[in-house]
């Protein structure tokens, strides 16, 4: 059965606060954000919040929407030099080239974990994978449907349930029309990461199901993908992903931060070698 999130997230919280106290240094994560769509500002602040929260600098670096692709890859570069992670947050305007910016992101930087080659695991994927072990849903050998199958949620998502075991069908938009019908009804767990309004009705489902969608109803109240809901069985939205996401990128900037401190005592140890050496 499916546990309280914000619980889980308090004590995940708690977790990187105490490892960020034992660092030594305070970890710093840059945003660069391009325009002022709405929802991407919430997205923004909400994150600079959770920084605040557990003990990490966060600096957001605005940019104006009519950037070009060349000069956003400059800003970007220039950004990241003093952090120990960078988020480029997206959607980009249509007509930035969203891949040559990922491209310059550093890879042991990329807390989102969205270039290729990142060093991390993508959030929201990572978040689903953290929570579903504290309700003690052991994946081995149970068949997963996922709904979705973006290179951000649904695709590294699928792997790391594979990873761990799991009987993993992945139903997308070219997928049979049968298919959604037939698999969600016969899966043990179920992760809707569509985004689209009352897309997987719950009714008949009497499995958990993870809401990953974001969408906005008719009154302009936040939703998920699912609708006939049963609270105990699918997680809520608002106050459900979002929450996992937000806390597994704070992770990724902790790991960061530990990774570059690593680092930068490698250094100092190879500097003492190389005095140590001349006899100096
Ligand atoms: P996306 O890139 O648009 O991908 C949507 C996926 O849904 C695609 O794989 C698409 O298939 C599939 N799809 C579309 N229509 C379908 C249909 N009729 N039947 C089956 N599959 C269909 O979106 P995303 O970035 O993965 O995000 C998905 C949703 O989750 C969005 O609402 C987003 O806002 C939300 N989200 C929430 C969080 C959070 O932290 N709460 C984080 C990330 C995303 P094709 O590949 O064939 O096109």
């Amino acid at each position: 059965m499916l546990k309280d999130i914000k619980q889980f997230v308090n004590i995940w919280k708690d977790i990187l606060k105490e490892r960020i106290s034992k660092l030594g240094k305070t970890p710093k994560l840059v945003i660069v954000q391009v325009g002022s769509v709405e929802a991407s500002n919430r997205y923004v602040k909400n994150k600079v919040k959770d920084c605040a929260e557990v003990g990490i600098e966060a600096e957001v670096v605005n940019v104006n929407k009519d950037v070009s692709t060349v000069e956003l890859t400059k800003i970007v570069e220039k950004a990241q030099k003093g952090a120990d992670g960078i988020i480029v947050q997206l959607p980009l305007p249509q007509h930035i080239n969203k891949e040559a910016i990922l491209k310059v992101v550093d890879k042991r930087k990329d807390v989102d974990g969205f270039a290729k080659d990142s060093k991390f695991k993508p959030a929201t994927a990572k978040g689903i994978m953290k929570y579903l072990k504290y309700c003690d849903f052991d994946l081995e050998g149970k068949r997963v449907c996922i709904l979705g199958r973006s290179k951000t949620v649904g695709e590294p998502l699928a792997k790391m349930m594979m990873d761990a075991n799991a009987t993993v069908t992945v139903v997308h938009s070219k997928s049979d029309k049968m298919a959604k019908d037939f698999y969600t009804h016969h899966s043990d767990l179920i992760v809707s990461a569509v985004g689209r309004l009352k897309f997987l009705n719950c009714y008949s489902i009497h499995v958990p199901v993870i809401d990953v969608g974001i969408n906005f109803n008719e009154e302009g109240k936040m939703v998920g993908d699912c609708f006939n809901i049963e609270d105990r069985l699918v997680t809520p939205v608002p106050g459900g992903v979002g929450l996992l996401t937000r806390c597994a990128l704070l992770e990724n900037v902790v790991e960061a931060a530990s990774m570059t401190d690593t680092g930068s005592m490698a250094r100092l140890r190879e500097k003492i070698e190389e005095i140590w050496q001349k006899g100096e």
